[in-house]
């Protein structure tokens, strides 16, 4: 008997219909023996309903109200899956974040686990129940309920898992598994059998969203296998585990792309100690999080300094960084949201030389501009104009021998 966690994103839940057939492939593990906890997410489009009402009732609503509200979607899910699950004839009982308990910071919208209590499920279990588990929230220090950011129901899972000791966390989505780029916009993607944490983890902070970067982080710790699998297929889908040696063979392994950063340009600073440190005081102080930076000399003694941030925050940056522009005396800040990062993923990245200079002249020849580029040890990312998202995906996936059935080399 082992004890599995499964987590059904927006889309395996996205109906009535949806939810009775997820509930009967859990009632499959169940019949064979196995302790079930599922974790499910809003069924899909939810999340981002409850944010647009709360936009039309507040331009920048309450971060606290806002937490209150989108919760509630993986409410509904937990409450009718439980539902699903006794009108097959079985147990079930539903746990919002809070009766868990799953304890977190007092960060509303990107709040992070601190523990788990787990007496509550595991008394559930005993007495074989199913026990549904609301994902993406927690309750914070001041007994508020905080989300963990958007794909946070996939950190629920693993979270779970690991404080459970669970034996797999399985992920089920609308996809077959992690595949070598997103195959919803290149249909020569490659299903991998495995990838390992190292890699999951820059394929997700560098925009697959197919697992949530946190969840990876998480799996990675405390060495929780992950499952990722189609919720309407029976096939194996990728495990996400340790690094193996095979995995080192490629350079390249995968390619990413994030259309939810802009770029901002701050124009002739003086190039002088403390210009970096008074542009980003007020930006990190907002609780912005900068990705890329560059930082240029375009004139004798003055410097121009380009950034990157998530897109949902260039309105407010823009703000503040007109602001200190106008005390240092700055010629001009220049916002951009129109652009994407593309990336090429591979831990064995780090013995072949040359991925990067593959990137450059693939990007070339199709005429792509890159507008700033940055590297570390198995990744190489380049900032283009948005437009040409997916013909860059599809040229480097080729380029580096990644399309289904081709031979791999570079
Ligand atoms: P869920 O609602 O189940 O959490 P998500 O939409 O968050 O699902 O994540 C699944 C999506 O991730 C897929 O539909 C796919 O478009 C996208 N994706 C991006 N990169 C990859 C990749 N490398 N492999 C698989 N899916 C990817
Ligand atoms: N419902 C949340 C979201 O849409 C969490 C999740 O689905 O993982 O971001
Ligand atoms: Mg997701």
């Amino acid at each position: 008997m082992s004890l599995i966690v499964q987590k059904f994103g927006g889309t395996s839940v996205g109906s009535i219909e949806k939810i009775r057939d997820a509930a009967k492939r859990v009632l499959e593990y169940y019949n064979q023996g196995h302790e079930m906890v599922v974790v499910l997410s809003a069924m899909s489009g939810q999340t981002d309903y409850l944010i647009r009402l709360a936009k039309e009732m507040a331009e920048d609503p309450d971060p606290r109200e806002l937490d209150v509200l989108m919760s509630t979607g993986e409410q509904v899910s937990v409450a009718l899956f439980a539902m699903a699950i006794r009108s097959l004839g079985y147990e079930a009982r539903s746990l919002l974040g809070f009766q868990v308990a799953i304890h977190t910071d007092t960060l509303f919208g990107r709040a992070r686990i601190h523990d788990i209590e787990t007496g509550r499920i595991k008394n559930e279990l005993n007495n074989h129940r199913i026990v549904t588990v609301a994902g993406f929230q927690g309750l914070d220090t001041n007994g508020n309920i905080t989300t963990l950011g958007r794909g946070g129901s996939d950190t629920t899972a693993v979270a779970l898992a690991a404080a459970l000791n669970a034996d797999v966390c399985e992920i089920f989505t609308d996809v077959d598994g992690v595949y070598t780029t997103d195959p919803h916009i290149c249909p020569a993607a490659t299903k991998m059998d495995a990838i390992s944490y190292d890699e999951m983890l820059e394929m997700a902070s560098l925009g697959a969203k197919v697992l949530e970067i946190r969840s990876v982080e998480c799996a990675k710790k405390y060495n929780v296998p992950i499952h990722v699998r189609s919720t309407f297929k029976k096939e194996r889908g990728t495990m996400v585990i340790g690094e193996t040696r095979d995995m080192e063979k490629v350079p390249v392994s995968g390619v990413a792309y994030d259309k939810n950063e802009a770029r901002i340009t701050i124009r002739k600073v003086r190039d002088r100690p403390g210009t970096a440190a008074k542009i980003f005081r007020p930006v990190f102080e907002a609780g912005v999080v900068v990705d890329m930076i560059v930082q240029n000399t375009s004139e004798e003694g003055q410097t121009d300094l380009t950034f990157t941030i998530p897109k949902p925050d260039f309105q407010k940056t823009m703000e503040l960084v007109r602001q200190v522009g106008e005390e240092i005396g700055a010629e001009r800040v220049l916002g951009d949201e129109d652009i994407a990062k593309i990336s090429v993923i591979g831990v064995g990245m780090r013995s072949h030389a040359g991925v990067a200079q593959k990137m450059f002249e693939v990007l070339a020849r199709e005429n792509i501009n890159i507008m700033m580029i940055s590297t570390s040890e198995i990744k190489v990312s380049c900032i283009i104009d948005q437009k040409y998202t997916e013909l860059a995906v599809r040229v480097l996936h080729h380029a580096f021998g990644l399309d289904n059935g081709q031979e791999v080399g570079v």
